[in-house]
């Protein structure tokens, strides 16, 4: 292991190096506050605890909102790397032939403008846009010019899923997919796809940092993971953003300039995003009370069934969803229930994508990510707060996303309209508005 660009723990370097290029500062400060770590930027004291430490053999703080990565304690001093990176470069390592949509081309100069001028940028793509292939160009210009780039993503599936997409279309260039337990754990590779999490090991690192679904869980809520995207770059470098669904201020900033963004507005297939309908339909939560559901639901889950079309059905809790799946299966045997903590997850959805299940029903954990043909949605309680704004873009992002099967419908069973509610579909129809003013969309 090589350790230019690290920031590790005292008791991580088993291993000799370079000490002439580091700095070695404490990993717990004391502030007027309390405690502070500097590896995660922690300052809620609640998430600090003393123990009688075997390493110093005194009483010793530490820091519990980073102890997976390893314990930071008093004791325990962060080394830093502070010399030089090697560089690689490639010579157009790119091997990819797909063609991208006007609308994705656009973005992509933009993404390479930025890398090219070390700057920030906000790539604002619809659900099923392509923004992954919206990356290729400027990936391979940073790497042509010796860059090292890191895509950093909040999820293990996404990175799980990106790493060998990646490494597909640049076969001759090192790739290090690092996520709890993974193999490349501490690499430092010419091309890095890293839970943000994971990024707690790197400083000043990388040349260009590109953060996906910027707005999805746990990134939007945690600080720091934002801190850690700021450690790991390097003080003169891009920084490219990514997502469907920017949040309320970052919106308003793009509106009024502050922001730079690029947007795209609209799918491959040139049809508009199917726009959310919203059906009343009382007070479900106290009918359920009496294991009933309201007849609007019922008629369309019924409706599904006889089509045989097949569907997701949100539900705002995991008590909640194991209630109604056995409930549902009177109607069809085959209809089930997934959730965060649902061990047969993967399998459920691949016997969905299969065509075996009628009816999903899943919290909101299906929001990202799984990709059906010709499906619709539904969300009951919709005015349940778990339903954000970007929750709704993201579930109503699920239908219409593939060529064959562009439409479909998206439908918001609530008891009582919420200003997310309203937000998310005003939110696609700027969209598909803005898709029809550049002439993206057919009609
Ligand atoms: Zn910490
Ligand atoms: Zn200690």
């Amino acid at each position: 292991m090589h350790f230019a660009g690290k920031q590790l723990l005292t008791s991580e370097l088993s291993f000799p190096y370079d000490k002439q290029h580091v700095q070695i500062v404490d990993s717990i400060i004391k502030t007027k506050r309390g405690y502070m770590c500097v590896r995660c930027n922690n300052d809620d004291q609640q998430l600090f605890a003393s123990f009688p430490c075997a390493r110093c053999g005194r009483i010793c703080t530490y820091c519990r909102k980073c102890i997976t990565m390893g314990r930071c304690s008093e004791c325990n001093p962060l080394v830093i790397w502070t010399g030089p990176t090697p560089s690689i470069s490639f010579s157009s390592p790119l091997q990819w032939n797909g063609q991208l949509s006007p609308a994705q081309q656009l973005a992509s100069d933009e993404v390479c403008h930025a890398i090219d001028r070390n700057e920030s940028l906000l790539v604002w793509a619809v659900c099923g846009a392509g923004k992954t292939e919206v990356l290729f160009a400027g990936i391979d210009m940073a790497l042509s010019q010796g860059k090292r780039v890191c895509l950093a993503a909040p999820r293990t599936d996404v990175v799980l899923e990106l790493a060998p997409r990646l490494a597909n279309v640049f076969p001759s260039v090192d790739i290090a997919a690092l996520y709890g337990g993974s193999q490349d754990r501490g690499k430092l590779a010419s091309l890095t796809v890293s839970t943000t999490h994971q990024l707690l090991r790197y400083y000043r690192a990388f040349d260009v940092m590109i953060v996906d679904e910027v707005d999805a869980f746990p990134y939007s809520v945690d600080s720091m993971l934002s801190y850690a995207v700021e450690r790991a770059r390097k003080p003169n470098s891009s920084l490219i953003y990514l997502t469907a669904t920017p949040n309320e201020q970052w919106q308003r900033e793009v509106k009024s300039g502050q922001r730079k963004a690029v947007t795209i507005p609209a799918r491959y297939h040139r049809h508009p995003l199917p726009v959310p309908t919203f059906e009343w339909c009382g007070n479900w939560q106290k009918k359920w009370r009496h294991k009933r559901l309201p007849s609007c639901v019922v008629r369309w889950v019924n409706e599904h069934l006889e089509r045989n079309k097949q569907a997701f059905l949100f539900v705002p809790h995991i008590d909640f969803l194991q209630q109604v799946v056995p409930y549902l299966q009177q109607f069809h045997p085959r209809i089930e229930g997934v959730h965060a903590e649902d061990p047969k997850r993967k399998e459920k959805v691949l016997a969905f994508r299969r065509g075996q299940i009628p009816l999903l029903v899943t919290t909101t954990i299906l929001e990202r990510g799984v990709t059906v043909p010709n499906i619709d949605v539904a969300v009951l309680g919709a005015e349940q707060p778990i339903f954000t704004e970007s929750a709704l873009v993201q579930i109503a992002g699920r239908v219409g996303r593939s060529a064959q099967y562009p439409t479909g419908d998206v439908r918001f069973f609530h008891f009582g309209k919420t200003k997310a509610m309203v937000s998310a579909k005003r939110h696609i129809i700027r969209m598909n508005d803005e898709a029809r003013k550049r002439g993206l969309i057919d009609k």
